[in-house]
């Protein structure tokens, strides 16, 4: 399970924290809306929680353990083992065609090439993401290039999905279908946090923290 405890954040010393004092629990299993106005550290705070950026004071704790205890070596470990990150920019490898992409981190976590592929192929044709996978990221519009990060995270089947607006630049349908998607995921045991401005994302979600 992912914890915060008296999280507290800021971006420079002596400017005022994005983050002060904040705490929940994120338990496995369920969908967690973080929703609040523009600027009030909803991004910020999903990179606390996902140990890629460290908490001025508080703690992180996943499964009782201190993230401040563990090295660098071993965070970024932890963070490929344990997390999926779906990020505004989508972060895919411009380099790498969008099936590879996809099945990136899945591959890295010891799935089989093939069965990856496979699974890769239907996660895309569930997003509708109507595009030729030997295609390059460069290629792609914004929207799908979330969807394919949104592929590549569940494919990888993380005990914990952080989502930034997955749903951004989604028409209804599209959403509705993303959305299920992590219902299901949280459903196998997942805790999946998702950063969102839309009500009925929020709403569709098992709990709601407004920022
Ligand atoms: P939200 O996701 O709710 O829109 P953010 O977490 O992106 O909010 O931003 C919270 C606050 O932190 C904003 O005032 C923003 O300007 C500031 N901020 C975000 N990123 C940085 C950064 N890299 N350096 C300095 N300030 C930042």
């Amino acid at each position: 399970m992912l914890r915060a405890q008296d999280l507290s954040f800021s971006y420079g010393r002596g400017t005022a924290p994005v983050i002060d004092g904040w705490s929940a629990e994120f338990p496995e299993g369920t969908t967690t809306a973080l929703t609040g106005p523009s600027g009030r550290g909803k991004s910020t705070l999903l990179y606390l929680l996902g140990l890629m950026l460290r908490p001025t004071a508080g703690e992180i704790l996943i499964d009782g353990m201190p993230a401040s205890t563990v090295r660098d070596a071993a965070k970024a470990r932890l963070r490929a083992d344990r997390f999926g990150f779906v990020f505004q920019d989508a972060a895919l490898d411009q380099t790498r065609t969008v099936i590879d992409n996809v099945t990136e981190t899945a591959l890295y976590r010891g799935a089989r090439r093939n069965d990856a592929a496979r699974r890769g192929m239907e996660l895309l044709d569930r997003f509708g993401v109507d595009v030729p996978a030997d295609r390059k990221p460069g290629q792609v519009s914004g929207g799908q290039a979330q969807r394919i990060a949104l592929c590549r995270a569940l494919l990888s089947e993380p005990r914990i999905l952080l989502a930034d607006e997955p749903t951004g630049n989604l028409d209804p349908a599209t959403t509705a279908v993303v959305v299920d998607a992590l219902q299901e995921h949280a459903a196998s045991g997942a805790a999946v946090i998702i950063v969102t401005h839309s009500p009925e994302v929020a709403d569709a979600c098992d709990r709601r923290i407004e920022l």
